[in-house]
């Protein structure tokens, strides 16, 4: 195990006179980009920049190309079709797209939504105002000992009613893996349609969404080492056929009269107006990135990196893992005893050390641990046994202070 990581070199940001001290442990809120994602937004943005999908000249056929390449690209990532992948401002988005345009229609008073009490606000609130909207049930499942979604509660949540199941691959603040393919297995024998948030888990090893058998599974580029301003939503080819675009505009369309209009077929229905194209060619070099470093060694790499996290925090006895030993995450949420969280935080400002405080945009899950906030360390390719070992020696420093 380095004490640098290897890979740090690989990103322009530590170089940089402001930033050659930075300790950067806020990765699951946006991972940090890798030079080769910067250069090539900064090519294409420079020298091949047009709009895709309308123009006939051969610089507008070139970014069209691009984002069609980038279609096949991403789709492999995840083992999908290129035709099942609608590109997205980012996992928000996403959701909010399967919500209006595949479930809105769907329910009624009667029916219900099955999700876990551990969701990122953005898989919560579109559920929530459906729900609000037509009298349909909210149902809730909450979490075993170890933070991970209890599939057994959420099969007894399951009926004939229920009418969607939305679910996060790895909570954003407890970091453990969900036992997705068990909720999707549970969720084809009974016809109901699953979406999988994938906005955490992406990262963190192959996603093979055809093995996994869901219907929907959404994730961001910012989170992958990518570029902020796209993301992904795959949604299968028969959900694609029967959803109805919601957000309306140029490039969707068929034929349109001044009453009537028909819209295109396929994901690209999803995507009005102008694509985000450097963003695109971003995201399919942070894809590049994480293939040419190969899923066994990165998996590798932030395991043990994880491991030590665990064990230098576990060794203070002032700080409250949310979840006592989850150690097999890439992030930890904790409490410092009698510090206020974002006191935490400031401290480890102040030693250029940059964590999350607060609820983390999931609101109702501190409320279910009884918390009203966390701190929450998160970790990247670029973070070594230094960053940790500092983090370690700022946060003495920060219980000495202020408890
Ligand atoms: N879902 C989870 C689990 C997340 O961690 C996040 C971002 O933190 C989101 C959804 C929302 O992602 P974005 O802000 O990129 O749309």
């Amino acid at each position: 195990m380095y004490d640098q990581s290897p890979f740090k070199s690989d990103f322009a940001v530590f170089s940089h006179p402001d930033n050659t001290e930075l300790c950067y442990l806020d990765s699951a809120a946006t991972c940090l980009t890798p030079k080769v994602v910067a250069e090539a937004m900064y090519q294409y943005q420079s020298f091949s920049h047009a709009n895709s999908h309308k123009g006939l000249y051969r610089l507008s056929a070139s970014a069209t190309e691009r984002v069609e390449q980038a279609r096949v690209s991403v789709a492999e990532f995840i083992g999908a079709d290129a035709d099942e992948l609608v590109f997205t401002f980012g996992t928000t988005e996403a959701i909010n797209l399967v919500a209006n345009s595949f479930v809105r229609p769907r329910l009624s008073a009667d029916k219900n939504i099955v999700i876990s009490c551990a969701e990122h606000h953005a898989n919560l609130l579109p559920w929530q105002r459906l729900c609000q909207q037509t009298g349909a049930e909210l149902r809730v499942a909450s979490l075993t000992p170890q933070g991970l979604l209890d599939v057994a509660e959420l099969a007894a949540l399951l009926d004939d009613n229920t009418c969607f199941i939305a679910i996060s691959h790895i909570s954003n603040v407890l970091g453990g893996l969900n036992p997705v393919e068990q909720v999707c297995r549970l969720a084809r024998q009974q016809s109901i349609p699953v979406l999988i948030d994938g906005a955490q888990a992406v990262s963190h090893g192959p996603v093979d969404v055809k093995h996994l058998d869901c219907d929907f599974y959404a994730f961001s580029g910012h989170k992958l080492y990518g570029p902020a301003g796209c993301g992904v939503l795959f949604a299968r080819a028969d959900c694609i056929e029967v959803m109805e675009p919601d957000t309306l505009g140029g490039g969707i369309v068929e034929q349109v009269t001044l009453t009537e209009t028909r819209f295109i077929d396929g994901p690209m229905k999803f995507e009005p107006g102008s694509h985000n194209v450097a963003a695109i060619c971003g995201l399919v070099a942070a894809i590049d990135y994480i293939r040419g470093i190969g899923w066994p060694a990165l998996v590798a790499y932030m395991d043990e990196l994880s491991v030590y996290l665990h064990q230098q925090l576990g060794d203070l006895p002032f700080i409250k893992p949310l979840i006592p030993g989850a150690s097999g995450a890439w992030l930890c949420s904790f409490q410092c005893q009698g510090v206020h969280s974002h006191d935490v935080a400031g401290m480890l400002d102040g030693d250029d050390i940059a964590v999350r405080a607060g609820h983390h945009c999931a609101q109702p899950l501190h409320h279910y641990l009884g918390l009203k906030s966390s701190v929450r360390v998160s970790l990247g390719l670029y973070n070594g046994r230094e960053d940790i070992d500092r983090l370690v020696a700022s946060l003495k420093h920060t219980y000495q202070l202020l408890a």
